[in-house]
């Protein structure tokens, strides 16, 4: 359905851009127009893009800590008949983001939910790779303790595609050691940096080549990792 023919009572799922303002699209600006309500992650960086799209709505926090004590509420607003749009900070709402629960209560009430596509890091990551993209699994954040991350590589070891996840720049240069360790240091991997930003990087190629080629901890880093099935090769290349 059109967000600007939603009759009432819906919740716009709306993906937000990664980096660029550019990316979002004409749709998700139509949902944002035509929502009462904008549930986000962080009000701050949500009031600053409708700033920039010059659009004044009330903003509501919507994330991790208070997810379960808010979905039932906005749920109830939805049936009252209230046009609300999700938003994450970045990118879809629901992968490794708020949201799921809100989804879940609106299927289990029969209310209208309305996707709006657009950014989202994971499959910008996988597409520019060079890996395989025919079959992929998304493993969202690793977990903080190096065992649980060697365990989780040890399970997808063997695995006939691409792997994605997403790392801070605090723990990327373990993350690096550990697929080292567990998969080996031929194992080709893409380190996609601040994609779409100003210093977007993108480096592909065996780990042991590619985690050399640039100081990870330092400056600004959004990272996402994607890593190759076993035993595939390709030239690797880096910009
Ligand atoms: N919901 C988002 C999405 O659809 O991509 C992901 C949110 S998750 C909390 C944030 C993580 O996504 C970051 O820590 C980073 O690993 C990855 N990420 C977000 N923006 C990125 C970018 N511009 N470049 C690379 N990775 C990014």
């Amino acid at each position: 359905m059109c967000p600007d023919s939603c009759p009432s009572g819906c919740l716009y799922l709306v993906a937000t851009p990664i980096g660029n303002l550019g990316d979002l699209s004409p749709r998700a600006i139509l949902a944002i127009r035509d929502s009462e309500l904008i549930a986000c992650e962080d009000t701050r960086v949500s009031a600053k893009l409708l700033n920039h799209l010059n659009i004044q709505k009330t903003l509501i926090s919507y994330r991790e800590e208070n997810e379960r004590l808010k979905c039932t509420e906005l749920a109830s607003q939805i049936e009252d008949g209230k046009k609300i749009a999700l938003l994450s900070d970045a990118g879809y709402p629901c992968i490794s983001d708020p949201g799921f629960r809100l989804v879940r209560e609106c299927h289990k009430r029969n209310l209208l939910i309305i996707p709006i596509p657009g950014p989202n890091a994971a499959l910008t990551a996988l597409v520019v790779s060079g890996l395989p993209t025919h079959q992929f699994i998304y493993l969202g954040f690793l977990p903080k303790k190096s065992a649980q991350v060697k365990n989780l590589l040890v399970k997808w070891q063997e695995f006939d595609g691409s792997i994605i996840v997403y790392e801070s720049k605090y723990k990327i240069e373990k993350t690096l050691l550990a697929i080292i360790e567990v998969l080996g240091s031929d194992r080709y991997i893409c380190i996609a940096r601040e994609l779409t930003k100003a210093h977007e990087s993108i480096l592909s190629g065996p780990v042991h080549e590619v985690s050399q080629k640039q100081s990870l901890a330092s400056g600004k880093g959004e990272f996402t990792l994607v890593i190759g099935p076993s035993g595939y090769s390709f030239t690797g290349f880096q910009r």
